[in-house]
Formats: C-alpha cells, structure tokens, sequence
C-alpha cells in the first residue's frame, strides 16, 4: 500500500515516514495563528472548527470557501470510502505531507496531498494545490465545532 494512499486508515497516515519525522523532530508550532487559537486578548467571533479525535484547533469557520461553487463536496475514493468535504482556506492546525500527487484528484488542475491533525496526527483531509492557489478540503465529520472541555 502506498503511504499516499486514498486509504483513509489512521494507520496509513500515522505511520507516513513523513508525518513522523516531522512529528518526532520539529518543535511544536504554537504561535497562534499557526495554533489558530486567538491571541492573548484577541477575541474570535466563532470557536474553531476542532479534531474530532483530540479537540486540537484545525480551522475556522471564517476560513470557510467555495471551491467550484460549493464549499461542500460528497466524493468516493478509488477504494470506494464516501467522504463529505468542506473546503477551507486556510487549516493551520493541519500537517501536510511533502509530496503532491495529480492521481485521482477531486479538483482539475490541483494536486493533493494527505492533512492530518497536527496533534494526534489522524487523517483529516487533503490539502489541494496549484501554481496560483492552494486551499484545504477537510472531511466535516472528523472535526466539531466546540469550545475545548475545561
Ligand atoms: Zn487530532
């Protein structure tokens, strides 16, 4: 199986060599808009949109787009799993692989690659991507919109 599978197994992406190496050697990004926790202070007019997994901040509901005239898409993979996307600008709280793939893509003209959770490292969606523009198509229900449980 390859580690750019469409597989949707958490396995898959929490063994990528990639994610790994980048989990085990790079500090954790924690300034706030990488974090998209609002700044010391700074108050947001939504809660994030949260890993459905471990609540760790991914996106924000401003960051909210329209891709092909719909910020939702219903796509099956070539292994048959149905995913519900919603696609965003920006998801700072996502970690992405290095290498781009043109393979089955979902939107002419973008190459994709996996997004997981920058926290737990679980797969969450994919990050597409041209010469003029990039954005982050993140399957709805492996994230909540909820106020981290204090
Ligand atoms: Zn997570």
């Amino acid at each position: 199986m390859g580690i750019l599978s469409y597989n949707n197994s958490i396995i898959v992406i929490q063994n990528h060599p990639i994610l790994r190496f980048r989990a085990k050697n790079a500090p954790p990004d924690t300034t706030p808009e990488r974090a998209c926790e609002p700044a010391l202070g700074e108050t947001l007019p939504d809660p994030p949109l949260r890993c459905a997994f471990c609540s760790h901040p991914i996106t924000h509901p401003s960051q909210r787009i329209e891709i092909a005239s719909s910020h939702e898409h219903t796509f099956f993979n070539p292994h048959g799993h149905l995913f519900h996307l919603g696609c965003f600008r920006q998801a700072r709280g996502c970690i992405t692989t290095d290498h781009q793939s043109m393979e089955f893509t979902w939107f002419k003209g973008y190459a994709w690659t996996l997004a997981g959770c920058g926290q737990c490292l679980r797969h969450l969606g994919w990050k597409f991507q041209n010469n003029a523009d990039h954005f982050f198509a993140l399957i709805l229900n492996r994230m909540k919109e909820q106020k981290k449980q204090d």
